[in-house]
């Protein structure tokens, strides 16, 4: 998950579509009506443009759409994924149901764009290289999301995504609000982060505030989002489908 500030996505709106199976069982998606540069001024006008297979992300492939109104390509991203995402916020299926099997937190978090702090808190260092995929694959019985400084990165931008630093803990009631939790929760997951050593308090201070959010559920999506827009991680969310 690339949480992190991206200037000129900022503004971008995330079109989010819902993928639905088809008799096959391949993963279709609906038809957005709304773009990324959608303005009220100007309706956009849709067509299907290719199929994006990749590496790591969704499970299936992205649909690819071209907006003749705007001139302009994008993404149909599935429900809780973001641009970058190399898992989702939450877990839910392609069209846009819960996901009840999940298990409990901290470890139900552990594939989505938070395990970076799962595993830091339960003291699983994602390897230092690629050359340690192997080995760690073998320890753990699964894929690490990236090696050790993109853990750190995708810790430090949950830390900021949450307010669980300092300099910006101005916004913790806006944080617990939008995550339906209370503030002392917040606050008091802050004062881990001083707890080091410093990679695993980070991922205890972000454990501990999944603890308090509890399961990973659709319901939190539209706090994260809102969240990730106050950060200028993403732009604003644009879901209508045409269907
Ligand atoms: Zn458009």
């Amino acid at each position: 998950m690339s949480l992190a500030p991206k200037l000129v996505f900022a503004e971008r709106r995330v079109v989010t579509v819902r993928y639905v199976a088809d008799v096959h069982g391949v993963w279709r998606p609906e038809r957005p009506r709304r773009c990324s540069l959608f303005s009220e001024a100007s309706p956009c006008k849709i067509s299907f443009h290719r199929w994006r297979v990749r590496k790591c992300g969704p499970p299936h492939p992205l649909a690819g759409f071209y907006c003749a109104t705007h001139e302009c390509y994008f993404t149909g991203y599935p429900p809780s994924w973001l641009p970058f995402g190399r898992r989702p916020m939450v877990h839910v299926t392609p069209d846009d149901l819960e996901v009840f099997d999940v298990g409990e937190p901290p470890e139900a978090w552990v594939e989505t764009a938070f395990g970076a702090a799962v595993d830091a808190a339960a003291r699983r260092p994602w390897p230092k290289s690629a050359g340690g995929f192997i080995a760690w694959r073998k320890r753990f019985g699964r894929e690490p999301h990236g090696v050790f400084r993109t853990q750190l990165r995708h810790m430090d931008g949950a830390l900021v995504l949450f307010a669980l630093v300092d300099s910006i803990a101005a916004d913790q009631p806006a944080v617990a609000a939008a995550l339906g939790i209370d503030l002392s929760d917040v606050v008091m997951a802050a004062r881990r982060i001083r707890d080091g050593p410093a990679w695993r308090a980070k991922g205890e201070t972000g454990t501990d505030l999944l603890g308090a959010v509890g399961r990973p559920r659709r319901s939190l999506l539209s706090g994260f989002i809102r969240l990730g827009r106050d950060r200028r991680y993403w732009g604003p969310p644009s879901t209508v489908s045409a269907g």
